[in-house]
């Protein structure tokens, strides 16, 4: 398996993960209480689909509701891409990556 490095780490509701990025998998979090180091991977890059995946990845670590974080519409999206879509029309977004 794959090993990734950590390149962030993040405060969710008072628990710390760290964050990595990977280039095949949209998104994993640990959930709290599980390994003693939380870890929460995230998909490389600056595309929208990299933006869904950590908006979708901080839900689960903040621990949303699973039709919240997991839900799809009738299209067949996820319902979190609605969110996604609307901030990324507001223009955020990630500018750069650091390797
Ligand atoms: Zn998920």
């Amino acid at each position: 398996m794959k090993k990734y490095t950590t390149v962030k780490t993040h405060t969710f509701d008072g628990v710390k993960y760290g964050i990595s990025k990977c280039e095949r998998i949209d998104g994993v979090t640990d959930v709290p209480g599980e390994p003693e180091k939380l870890e929460m991977l995230i998909l490389e890059g600056n595309s929208f689909r990299a933006f869904h995946s950590a908006l979708h990845e901080g839900m689960e670590a903040l621990g949303m509701c699973d039709e919240c974080v997991h839900g799809y519409r009738d299209n067949g999206t996820p319902r979190t891409t609605d969110l996604a879509r609307f901030l990324w029309r507001l223009g955020y977004r990630r500018i750069k990556t650091k390797k």
